[in-house]
């Protein structure tokens, strides 16, 4: 089986909460999805979704992600796509770092190989577990009244998990209006509850410590990527006694392993995209799973084509590891697929179909805005 063409798609895909505000005074409100269809010499076709969380997240935007893929195309045509080691073995030898560009594309191959055998991806990473994920709410800085109603809104909707966002300025209200964030979104915890405080690397080990000592003690949380650089993180690592979960410095392979080597998390937010794709996704869950680190599984926004990924990959994780799944689709307003997997009592099962399982709306994808063909 050959790649004989593959096809390039943009979609803005509008936040479904108004503007969504990040440590630092970013704000967000319609994301920019770059879609990969990948088409066989003998008809088969694979989708893949790439969306970055702006460009002011991590060192990635979509601009940046559609120049990656034109650079590699070229370089997978003819190539086997159910080969998924040497598919990015050639995109890394055609352009080096970029893992947004090579999500995409990686996600397709992974549909396609899924097609082939008539199996779900989830079976070819090992196979689901069977058990229902929790589905985990974003809850973007506001006001603390504000982030406790927002928290009780996604409870009602049967969310589990709950990433409270914090990480102000001294110019908005510093560490202490962070910590009166935490308890305020904290204050009504149910049984069961999973809470993520996440700073989106906003503060610095000073501004942390201040933080969690106005707090009062018995607050079950983690701290998520609190600090922007690997020597603020394990500063603070040393000196404070919250369990702490690295996203956004968790990237490449190599970054799973200096966690491991510093003993400077507990956990990851394993974001798809970020990794570059499902096949880097597997190795990050695996050298985890080695070391006992926690996983929520996201990325780093999507639509349901993203989140077909994402449910698939995490219903791969042993329960015990797996804290909890992003429901992306939840964060857009745009649906550009069916995908049979409604979250039933706060939890959701990949499905069986072949591939990613996913439907894809093609009316919504318009022309492709670029072409590669063998
Ligand atoms: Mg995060």
């Amino acid at each position: 089986m050959k790649i004989a063409r593959i096809e390039l798609y943009q979609v803005d895909l509008p936040y479904s909460g108004g503007v969504y505000h990040l440590s630092g005074g970013r704000t967000y409100s319609s994301f920019d999805a770059s879609i990969v269809r990948i088409v066989t010499d003998n008809g088969l076709e694979g989708w893949g979704e790439s969306t970055p969380f702006g460009s002011t997240y991590i060192a990635a935007h979509a601009a940046g992600a559609r120049a990656g893929i034109a650079e590699i195309a070229p370089h997978l045509l003819g190539q086997d796509p159910r080969q998924l080691d040497r598919i990015n073995d050639t995109m890394d030898d055609a352009l080096m770092g970029h893992n947004h560009a090579k999500s995409a594309i990686d996600l397709a191959c992974w549909d396609v190989f899924g097609k082939s055998v008539n199996m779900p991806v989830c079976a070819l990473l090992g196979g689901s577990t069977q058990i229902p994920m929790p589905i985990i709410s974003s809850i973007y800085a506001g006001t603390p009244q504000d982030m406790r109603a927002r928290v009780a809104d996604h409870r009602a909707r049967g969310y589990l998990g709950h990433s409270i966002k914090v990480g102000a300025l001294d110019s908005e209200g510093g560490p202490a209006l962070d910590a009166e964030r935490i308890r305020s979104a904290l204050a009504d915890r149910q049984p069961g509850e999973y809470f993520i405080v996440d700073a989106n690397g906003g503060l610095i080990p000073e501004t942390a410590l201040r933080m969690l000592n106005m707090l009062p003690s018995g607050l079950d949380f983690v701290l998520e990527s609190p600090c922007a650089t690997w020597r603020e993180t394990l500063s603070l690592r040393q000196r404070c006694n919250v369990p702490i979960v690295i996203d956004e410095l968790a990237q490449q392979d190599a970054d799973i392993a200096q966690i491991l080597a510093q003993d400077i998390a507990d956990g990851i937010g394993l974001k798809i995209s970020k990794a570059g794709g499902l096949t880097h996704g597997r190795r990050h869950r695996d050298i985890c799973r080695s070391a006992g680190l926690s996983m929520s599984v996201q990325d780093t926004v999507g639509s349901t084509i993203a989140f077909a990924a994402i449910a698939h990959l995490g219903a791969t994780v042993p329960p015990r590891l797996l804290r909890c799944i992003l429901d992306c689709r939840d964060m857009v307003t745009l649906e550009t697929a069916n995908f049979d997997a409604p979250v039933i009592n706060g939890g959701v099962l990949a499905p069986n179909a072949p591939g990613l399982g996913i439907t894809v709306h093609r009316d919504l994808m318009g022309a492709p805005i670029d072409a590669w063909t063998l």
